[in-house]
């Protein structure tokens, strides 16, 4: 969050970041206890949240649906300084950054194969040529596992895809990000007016970057139960990404068997909020050829040391689904 807080100075870009505050929903008491729990463990780590009751979110948010008869709202987790940002920007910024520090950034270049000798890496082939190289760091969150396989490591991570939507601008209603708990919905509603909401992953693994109308109507279906006024709205467009899951949500950043190959993986679709930190953190472990303090329980091996990280909140396992 605080890397996020200066991010705009650093880059001297407007990336459009939005301290909007976000309200994670519940709807039982087992899910009041389960974020009550997440807000305590931000709290110990210096991270404001607060537990809303019912007529606190109603006050705040009087659109909702809180006589759904099904999932009633009884709740929320509140966390003030989260909020939105322009991502095309957010990438725009850091791209200028690299450049101007003497990165190279080649596009349209795409690795095909990993070049070993002696057991370590010496470079990647790719469409424009071999590019040789000391240290190689895999970043390519859908395609991990395509590109691991060039280097024959098998990755424990599946591939799926999501869907977001937006709908036609409409005049400023929702001023937070919302996340619906017992359907995982979520909504915020971006500067231009469109709403922006998407939901759950396609079940089934997949490396095709487009969406499909079982999900669509999944997706309309927990917004309007939710949000019944959303049902008036016309969705203007969607489209669908890969995401990279990991068994327990969260994310790899670490070694791997071959030493000077670096993997930053797993993010889920939590991947964008964390750039900031993921990638301070994969540049101390690259620099350093060890984590960052922050980052050094996100071990590759704690699959099969059966090690997971308890903290489902920040992804969703698609073992669980
Ligand atoms: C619809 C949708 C909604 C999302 N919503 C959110 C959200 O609300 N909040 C959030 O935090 N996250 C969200 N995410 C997830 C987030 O976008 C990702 O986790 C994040 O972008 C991952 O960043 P990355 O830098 O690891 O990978 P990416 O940004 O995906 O970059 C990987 C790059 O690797 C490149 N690549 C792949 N294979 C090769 C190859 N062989 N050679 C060369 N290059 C290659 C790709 O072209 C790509 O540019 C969403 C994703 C989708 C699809």
């Amino acid at each position: 969050m605080k890397l996020w807080e200066g991010l705009e100075q650093d880059f001297n870009y407007n990336a459009m970041i939005s301290q909007r505050g976000i309200v994670n929903l519940f709807h039982s008491d087992g899910q009041r206890d389960e974020y009550a729990r997440r807000g305590n463990g931000m709290r110990i780590h210096g991270v404001d949240a607060e537990l809303l009751d019912r007529d606190e979110v109603r006050r705040m948010m009087p659109y909702l649906n809180f006589d759904h008869a099904r999932f009633p709202i009884l709740g929320g987790l509140y966390q003030k300084r989260a909020g939105t940002a322009r991502h095309d920007a957010v990438a725009w910024g850091y791209a200028r950054g690299a450049d101007m520090r003497g990165v190279d950034l080649i596009q349209h270049c795409e690795v095909t194969g990993i070049r070993r000798e002696n057991g370590v890496v010496t470079g990647v082939e790719t469409t424009k040529g071999f590019i040789g190289c000391n240290k190689l760091a895999l970043a390519a969150a859908g395609h991990t596992t395509t590109v691991g396989r060039m280097a024959d490591l098998q990755l424990p991570i599946e591939t799926h895809v999501l869907q977001a939507f937006v709908s036609e601008g409409l005049k400023p209603a929702i001023d937070h990000v919302i996340t619906y708990g017992a359907g995982h919905f979520y909504i915020s509603q971006s500067d231009k007016g469109g709403l922006v909401f998407g939901a759950d992953i396609d079940y089934y693994s997949s490396y095709a970057q487009r969406g499909n109308l079982a999900t669509v109507e999944h997706t309309i279906e927990e917004g309007v139960g939710l949000i019944p006024g959303l049902s008036r709205a016309k969705v203007l467009r969607a489209w669908g990404g890969v995401m990279d899951m990991s068994m327990d949500g969260s994310p790899i950043i670490d070694r791997t068997s071959i030493d000077n190959l670096y993997l930053n993986c797993g993010w889920c679709y939590g991947g964008f909020k964390a750039t900031p930190a993921s990638g301070f953190c994969f540049a101390h472990l690259i620099a350093k050829n060890e984590s960052h303090h922050v980052s050094r329980f996100m071990r590759l091996d704690r699959f099969e040391r059966g090690h997971m990280i308890d903290e489902g909140g920040k992804g969703p396992q698609p073992n669980l689904h």
